[in-house]
């Protein structure tokens, strides 16, 4: 058997994160906690247009700031203004790393922002400045000594779960491989955006090889991506929009630009009979629901061999009870809101249509975007009909001479994102790791938070198109795969 503790792929950290049990630190963090947050706007060489729009947050719906919303006009502005960086790759090395520093310094208006545009609570808004920052040096220094041509203009697509980890990972990449880069943020979170960007340029990322374009998928993403002009995408978000995005790419661009993105998944767990029920509990109840399950590596649906179903169940309904869901910005939280209304009811429309399969369910607060930590029993993964981008989570039972069946059963559904293994059976782990389809195995911990640069990131089939994030195969996609001839 196994250690119990026995982990797999731990990651080190890398950034030197921030310790929420230093006074000084905590004192940072409550003067940052009123702080005004600034409007946001396109931040192009040329003067942009658009619309006005609120931002509001998603805890209390109390307008957190104003964006302009880059119109076309804008957007074709910023095409033709678009510079490749033609620093040397060292310069532009020492750029990014002078951007980390900036971040990092800047944590108080950081995380005040991360809770009042995106409901983060304060560890999962420490976790994403460290990640953000991780990518930064990461990718600082896995091209610092590269000499390969850049591709040209790149499209940079983020999503609002993680709106600055993510929104910073596409561009520090694209940057460091010395390309221009436009970038979309999520219509949710264009605010840290904003500051991401601001931080960049002051770091010495020039204007022109890194523009800002907040605004509509419909215009401002559909724009970006059906323009011969830009020579590669980068997308995360949900495998409609990847399919939307890469079928434009396919009718506008030259054939062989590159999508690289990372999508959906519907990512399951096994706990067989040798599990630590204390330890697999912990880990399920992370992976559930940390981030409100708003994390694409979340645990979706969680098989537990019969034997002890009745004691693990029983003891996750314990575990879900301690959960408390509220403020974000207080340090008692565990579950802060969903991103926005449309989240919110499309979550509550999916519980309430599987209102009999509920098992347990927790409180939350009535005012504000919040979603109760709710428990379904289902057969298997055949019975959920999409990824619920929350925090729900599915249980079902497996008797021990089914493990293979659950195995293809997961496999079927085409997604291959993360996959979480609680045994303490040795040769266990080994056939099981081999036999899924998933980008990212954890074994006996919990299946979110992978750390730049120990633990890539990205999925299969459905879930993406490879290569991972924070991995070292994902650089040399953001190359021209030929030398550029002399004198173009
Ligand atoms: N990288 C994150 C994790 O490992 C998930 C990224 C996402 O949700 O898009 O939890």
């Amino acid at each position: 058997l196994l250690a119990p503790q026995a982990i797999f792929g731990a990651g080190r950290p890398n950034s030197q994160g921030f310790d929420l049990s230093d006074e000084g630190t905590l004192a940072r963090i409550e003067n940052a906690r009123s702080c005004a947050i600034p409007d946001a706007e396109p931040l192009t060489v040329s003067a942009p247009t658009g619309t006005r729009v609120p931002v509001v947050n998603p805890a209390n719906r109390e307008l957190v700031a104003h964006v302009l919303e880059a119109d076309a006009a804008t957007v074709a502005r910023a095409i033709e203004d678009a510079r490749i960086w033609d620093a040397p790759a060292a310069e532009r090395a020492a750029v990014l790393r002078r951007a980390a520093d900036l971040y990092e310094a800047e944590f108080g208006p950081i995380f005040a922002t991360l809770a009042r545009e995106a409901g983060k609570i304060l560890p999962d808004a420490v976790g994403e400045l460290r990640e953000a920052v991780d990518f930064l040096r990461y990718y600082a220094a896995e091209g610092e000594a590269a000499t390969n041509a850049p591709r040209g203009i790149i499209t940079a697509i983020s999503p609002w779960n993680f709106p600055l980890a993510i929104f910073t990972g596409q561009i520090a990449a694209a940057l460091m491989a010395g390309n221009a880069v436009l970038a979309k943020p999520a219509e949710q979170t264009p605010l840290i955006a904003a500051i991401a960007v601001r931080l960049l340029h002051q770091a010495g990322v020039p204007a022109s090889a890194l523009q800002l374009l907040p605004g509509q998928g419909g215009t401002v993403g559909a724009a970006l991506t059906s323009d011969a002009r830009i020579k590669g995408v980068v997308f995360t978000g949900s495998t409609e929009t990847a399919q939307i995005i890469a079928r434009a790419m396919a009718d506008h661009m030259e054939p062989g630009t590159p999508l690289i993105a990372e999508t959906g998944g519907l990512n399951a767990m096994i706990v067989d009979s040798t599990a630590l029920p204390e330890q697999a509990v912990r880990d399920i109840v992370a992976s559930s629901f940390r981030s409100a399950g708003q994390r694409c590596s979340a645990l979706r649906c969680l098989y537990v061999q019969e034997d002890i179903a009745p004691h693990l169940i029983a003891m996750i309904k314990g575990a879900m009870d301690e959960l408390r869901v509220g403020d974000p910005w207080s340090l008692a939280t565990d579950v802060g809101p969903v991103i926005d209304a449309e989240a919110q009811d499309g979550i509550e429309g999916y519980t309430d249509a599987n209102a009999g399969r509920i098992l347990h369910r927790v409180w939350a607060p009535k005012q504000g975007h919040y979603i109760a930590p709710v428990l379904l029993k289902v057969s298997g993964i055949k019975d959920m009909d999409r990824e619920v981008f929350g925090p729900v989570l599915h249980v079902a039972t497996f008797r021990a001479d089914q493990l293979e069946r659950v195995i293809a059963d997961i496999n079927a559904r085409g997604y291959g994102l993360t996959f979480g293994l609680h045994t303490r059976i040795d040769s266990r782990v080994q056939e099981v790791s081999e036999a899924i389809h998933a980008g990212n195995i954890y074994v006996n911990r919990n299946q979110i938070g992978a750390v730049v640069g120990s633990q890539p990131f990205g999925g299969e089939g459905l879930s993406g198109t490879g290569p991972k994030a924070g991995g070292p195969l994902y650089l040399a996609r953001f190359f021209a795969p030929e030398p550029v001839p002399a004198g173009t």
